[in-house]
């Protein structure tokens, strides 16, 4: 993703930091000025962080909740620590 202002690409500390903070709006560290966070982002964060939820569900379905819940944990972490890099 880059800045509407001076056209530098966000770092991935801005970017990741606006997704945890619930789409915080984005500000450039170079000029300043903020962005809200794209909705077409938003929709791939979703996409991304609910699409294996069926899947854990499918295939742990005998598992205790609390289990199911470790596993998406484990996939959701590292997923949401590369997205920064999957956005443009
Ligand atoms: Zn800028």
């Amino acid at each position: 993703m880059k800045c509407e202002g001076c056209g530098r690409r966000y770092s991935y500390k801005t970017v990741i930091r606006s997704i945890l903070l619930n789409y915080r709006p984005l500000r450039c560290e170079d000029c300043g000025t903020k962005q809200v966070f794209p909705m077409r982002s938003r929709f791939l964060v979703a996409i991304i962080i609910v699409l294996p939820l069926p899947v854990i569900i499918a295939t742990t379905a005998s598992a205790a909740w609390l289990e199911m819940a470790f596993v998406y944990l484990l996939f959701v972490i590292p997923v949401t620590l590369v997205l920064p890099f999957a956005m443009r």
